[in-house]
């Protein structure tokens, strides 16, 4: 079997052979493990899809709905316990996760709390506002939402002793060897590489937003879509300052901040969806000024690092998890909310392959559709735009600034 992409997606369904007994699995990787989106990310892990457990709810129904939210809960459970298993080294804050909310409307956070509660069976703590102003030092939010299963982790290291995980269980890893063709030579598929050929009974496409140009409606089901992450200089007894909680935090607006304390005192600071990669300093610049309507006390602080990454879109923001054509399967299209639905693709991916389990058929409301590029970029651009309109105006109306 031949997994393309060393992103999460790959790096799990190679994990998931492995344990399952597999043998002869090779997993082909364009740069180095964790190139993508999942070596980038916020590192924040939690359950739940990019779209939204209401949007679920009203497609599936309430039993599908809570069954697919609860394979990403228990990919949670999974990494923790993969963690531990394979003694991975991966500076787990075991903390929980804050949804601050930007709005003095409490409405947002009832109604999802209720939501989770009743047909998730998720609770998820209120955090009064003082209580919260307490655990993060800004007039910014009102009351907030704490997520106590969640946690955080430094993704790079993740994915990383996830491929050694899975290396030392006879997984053949190939960095540096980018798949640029893939065609199908009797019962089997050919994958092309500059380094030679792979054949194989099945073959798994997890490239991400990373387009991996084998097979084109593959590639045109997916908008890659930027966000932005940076890192300050170690910020020493000024953490205290800012915050009191090691859990991470976002918030409730559509294109939210999201942040976490590192274990050198450091703070990640993440945000902005955007169609434009940008380069380290613009990236700066952006985040600074967002960083500073949150944090106005770490005016002057340094940053040492900033980055931009890919997230893959489909346009009803589900993953595309399944099979494709005989022998060829598929995981993309997660998203910004990713670390754990990959875990849980990985899961179905290598149980179908392994044992014929069939559960990647409920997947199937969410197949390949066109993302109508190139207008679908500006479509994207567009609606960004417009939520973040929105949401700048609610703010305005309660009387706060954006
Ligand atoms: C900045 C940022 C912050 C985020 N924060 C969070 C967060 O805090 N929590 C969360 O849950 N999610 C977060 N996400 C989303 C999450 O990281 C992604 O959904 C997830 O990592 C996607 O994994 P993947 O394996 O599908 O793709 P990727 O990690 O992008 O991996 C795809 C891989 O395929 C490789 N590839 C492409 N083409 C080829 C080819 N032809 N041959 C071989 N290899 C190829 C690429 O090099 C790449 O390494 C964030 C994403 C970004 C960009």
């Amino acid at each position: 079997m031949c997994v393309i992409g060393g992103g999460f997606a790959g790096l799990n369904t190679a994990l998931g052979l492995a344990e399952r007994g597999v043998r002869d699995v090779i997993l082909i990787e364009a740069n180095e493990i964790g190139h993508g989106a999942s070596g980038r990310n916020g590192g924040f892990v939690f359950g739940g899809f990019s779209r939204g457990e209401e949007s679920l709810l009203h497609e599936l129904g309430p039993q599908r709905a809570r069954s697919l939210y609860q394979g990403t809960t228990e990919a949670v459970s999974l990494i923790r316990r993969r963690i531990d298993q394979y003694g991975i080294n991966c500076d787990v804050s075991d903390s929980g996760v804050i949804w601050a909310n930007w709005f003095r409307d409490q409405d947002v956070l009832r109604h999802r709390q209720n939501l989770l509660e009743q047909h998730y069976g998720e609770h998820w703590e209120w955090l009064p506002r003082d209580e919260l102003r307490r655990r993060i030092r800004t007039t910014r939010y009102h009351d907030g939402l704490f997520e106590r299963h969640a946690f955080h982790f430094h993704p790079l290291k993740y994915a990383r002793g996830v491929a050694d995980a899975a290396s030392r269980q006879g997984v053949g890893i190939y960095e540096h060897s980018p798949a640029h063709g893939l065609r199908r030579e009797g019962t089997q598929w050919r994958v092309q590489t500059p380094n030679g050929d792979v054949l194989a009974e099945s073959v798994v496409l997890a490239c991400g937003g990373y387009l991996a140009r084998l097979q084109r409606r593959v590639d045109a089901a997916v908008l890659p879509i930027a966000t932005y992450v940076m890192v300050t200089e170690p910020l020493g007894s000024r953490m205290g300052e800012v915050l009191t909680t090691n859990a991470a935090v976002y918030d409730t607006r559509f294109a939210f901040d999201y942040y976490r304390p590192l274990p050198d005192t450091r703070l990640l600071w993440g945000g902005r969806i955007s169609v434009l990669d940008r380069s380290p300093d613009a990236v700066k610049r952006l985040l600074c000024r967002d960083l500073l309507k949150v944090f106005p006390q770490l005016k002057g602080v340094r940053i040492d690092y900033a980055w931009s990454g890919l997230m893959s879109y489909a346009r009803h923001q589900m993953p595309q998890i399944g099979q494709i054509d005989e022998g060829l399967w598929l995981a993309q299209a997660f998203g910004g909310h990713g670390v754990a639905p990959t875990t849980f693709a990985g899961e179905v991916l290598a149980s179908a392959l392994a044992e014929g389990d069939t559960r990647w058929r409920e997947f199937a409301d969410y197949g390949l559709v066109s993302a109508m590029k190139p207008a679908g970029f500006v479509g994207a651009q567009l609606s960004y735009w417009w939520a973040e309109f929105k949401d700048a105006w609610k703010s305005a109306l309660e009387g706060r600034g954006s």
